[in-house]
């Protein structure tokens, strides 16, 4: 293949364990560009011409909506300067949430991935460059694209929605709990064994130039009282998210505080399972959320709490009302 016909690829390293070596003040931390991380990887340049830029250098958990929001505009900018495909780099910590914004905000049929690595470049095994080579293989595959934000790390293909990280150490940390993932990358090929359909947003969303208001996300457990969702709308949150016990549920005695915070600012109910739906019909105790969804609080369907407070937060910034999000909640199932 001659230079000229292979896709064109920008690369956006944002930090995370793939870019950290030693400190002199001890551990690793981020240090190394995308240009020296595609370098490192043999036989990238046969796959795409890459254009690789290096906006931040941070640990993951640094991140911040904001941050997110300003790589989605440089990948749609990069989209209609031609750019056949965007692989973003980043943490492990907070990639299914990075994954979800750009979901959100880039709306382009093109491929965007987001890899990372478990372990550092000086480390034995470093996982980073098979990941950045997986991650650059499908990001500029036709196979990938209409699939919205995808993560690959380990080989496999993640939709934004449903990946999640879900050990501390491992290099196959990453699942998708109720779909599973997309497909995997094998002999240098994508091998994609389901899709996902892209969720229907209104083009809002996507709005820039804002801050993005903040969100509480509060996880409720055996005996809670309810004190720390009363204090959230009294702190200046915007919105909340609760992570319900099972299907949905919260203590029966929490049922008042909680509608009563729903009166005052919008409240998704999502479930600490991290699986499956949140229900809306099945249960009609005190704190089911037959109860909860009667007293206001907005179901999160299957998106988890982190990326349910996201949705949240960015159609707050494009003003939606309750019914907007629920619609955008109810998109992605
Ligand atoms: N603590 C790191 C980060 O998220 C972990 C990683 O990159 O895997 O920045």
């Amino acid at each position: 293949m001659s230079h000229t016909a292979l896709p064109r690829l920008l690369i956006l390293s944002l930090g995370g364990t793939i870019t950290m070596t030693a400190s002199p003040d001890g551990g690793i931390a981020p240090t190394l560009g995308a240009a020296e991380l595609v370098a490192a990887v043999p036989g990238l340049e046969k796959v795409a011409l890459i254009e690789a830029r290096s906006p931040f250098r941070l640990g993951s958990s640094s991140l911040t909506p904001e941050h997110i929001a300003g790589i989605a505009e440089d990948i749609r900018a990069g989209f209609e300067a031609g750019f056949d495909g965007a692989v973003v780099i980043q943490g492990t910590d907070t990639i299914e949430e990075t994954a979800f914004i750009l979901d959100l905000l880039v709306r382009d049929a093109r491929p965007v991935v987001v890899t990372g690595a478990m372990r550092g470049p000086q480390q034995p095994g470093a996982d980073g460059p098979a990941n950045l080579f997986a991650a650059a293989t499908v990001a500029v595959s036709p196979a990938a694209r209409g699939l919205g934000t995808l993560v690959v790390l380990n080989d496999e293909i993640h939709a934004a929605r449903f990946v999640r990280k879900a050990h501390t150490a491992l290099t196959s940390a990453f699942v998708s709990d109720t779909a599973g993932p997309l497909g995997l990358v094998a002999e240098g090929s994508v091998r994609l064994f389901s899709r996902v359909d892209p969720a229907e947003l209104p083009a809002s969303l996507a709005m820039s130039g804002s801050d993005v208001p903040k969100v509480a996300l509060l996880k409720i457990a055996m005996g809670d009282d309810g004190r720390m969702i009363e204090a959230v709308p009294g702190l200046g949150f915007a919105g909340l998210v609760i992570e319900g016990a099972g299907a949905g549920h919260v203590p029966g005695v929490v049922a008042e505080t909680v509608g009563a915070v729903a009166a005052r600012i919008p409240v998704v109910l999502a479930s600490r399972t991290l699986a499956g739906p949140v229900f809306e019909a099945t249960y009609g105790y005190p704190g089911s959320e037959i109860d909860l969804i009667g007293r206001g609080l907005i179901p999160a369907g299957l998106l988890t709490g982190v990326k349910a407070r996201l949705l949240l937060a960015f159609a707050l910034r494009a003003g939606w009302d309750g019914a907007a999000i629920r619609a955008g909640l109810a998109a992605y199932g």
